[in-house]
């Protein structure tokens, strides 16, 4: 399997893109214009985007995807007099990876500008605060380069309530296949669902499809419920960028690693994924030879338990793409498992008939 050039230009471009849980616009209109040739789009107002493939007649069963448009991200709480910020998280941050991220901050012209998360430097710390260990979110905040709050606000146009996302840009080492950037969760998957799509133009597929970026996944699943009820989905796959453990667990506990293919999560704190569909799909992943992982989750958690139980509810399954250092500004994943994910979507899409929807 190689990296398609195309491909990785839209993971550039949406890894890039600015779109902590609740500000997602950039994502939502890169993806609405990479989506044009694919169907008609729609969005709501919590801008959760819905594409309805253009090859859907409107009386089959239908296939909802998912991926949730969103990262985690910071949001401006309040301006010190010295003029640095004080700030709230937008989802759950690898925390120890959050101190001298360089960030960009949203200021009132709408404009991102440069920041860097700062903490109490060792230099004027005491000899108990040096070994406390790391200090909690409150006593961080975000350095802009202002030197009082007149300044933060006169001249830099920082205000309350704005969005700051990593100034990460994206790479590809194209030499061992491997992407660097921010955001790969669930950007990754937002890339595997368009190019999946983009693929399958003009085919002749068993069943309907719409697909959603869905809006603030992180901060507590939110918006996903929305989209259930207006698709009202038959049956759904929800697309994730999903943690990889393969460097810091021991090898019998290894289920998400890079260049082993996506993971389907058979359960995590939130959802246990339909056992029969999640069955099914295993199955059809090894008949076709496409490389995938399974993965039992304690914590974690997904839009599959929203689609599950929204309404009449659907029978749902995660495909993941593996990403080490999820909820950090600086993440690693590969073409290979981004490549192997496409295919395995493109197999469900072709696969999932009424008849089989209805015997899970
Ligand atoms: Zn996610």
């Amino acid at each position: 399997m190689s990296m398609d050039a195309n491909a990785w230009r839209l993971i550039q471009e949406l890894s890039d893109a600015p779109g902590a849980s609740g500000y997602e616009e950039e994502v939502i209109r890169i993806a609405r214009r990479y989506a044009q040739t694919i169907g008609a789009c729609e969005e709501d107002f919590l801008r959760n985007l819905y594409i309805h493939r253009k090859e859907n007649t409107g009386d089959r069963p239908v296939i909802m995807l998912d991926a949730h448009a969103d990262e985690v991200g910071l949001i401006i709480q309040a301006i010190k007099p010295n003029g640095t910020l004080r700030f709230l998280q937008l989802g759950r941050w690898n925390r120890g990876a959050l101190i001298s991220t360089r960030v960009l901050v949203r200021n009132a012209d709408g404009e991102y500008i440069p920041g860097v998360v700062a903490a109490k430097p060792v230099h004027f710390m005491t000899a108990a605060e040096k070994t406390a260990g790391e200090p909690d979110v409150s006593a961080m905040a975000i350095d802009v380069g202002a030197t009082s709050y007149e300044e933060a606000v006169e001249r830099f146009h920082i205000r309350i309530g704005e969005p700051v996302v990593p100034a990460t840009k994206f790479e590809y080492d194209e030499k061992n296949d491997l992407f660097f950037g921010k955001a790969f969760d669930c950007r990754l998957g937002c890339a595997a669902m368009l190019e999946a799509l983009r693929r399958l133009q003009g085919r002749a597929l068993p069943c309907d499809v719409v697909a959603v970026l869905s809006t603030q996944e992180e901060v507590g699943r939110r918006n996903c419920p929305v989209a259930a009820n207006r698709v009202k989905p038959d049956i759904a796959i929800v697309m994730e960028g999903c943690p990889a453990d393969d460097t810091f667990c021991e090898p019998y506990m290894i289920q998400t690693a890079l260049k082993k293919g996506p993971m389907f999560r058979h359960m995590d704190v939130s959802v246990i994924c339909a056992p029969r569909y999640q069955r099914w799909a295993l199955n059809l992943a090894k008949e076709k030879g496409i490389p995938v992982q399974e993965a039992v989750r304690e914590g974690g958690g997904n839009n599959a338990a929203s689609i599950q139980t929204t309404l009449a509810g659907a029978p749902a399954i995660v495909c993941g793409v593996p990403v080490r250092y999820a909820h950090s500004a600086n993440c690693i994943a590969s073409g290979f498992d981004f490549e192997a994910s496409v295919q395995m979507v493109m197999a469900l899409l072709e696969h999932i008939t009424p008849e089989i929807i209805a015997s899970i």
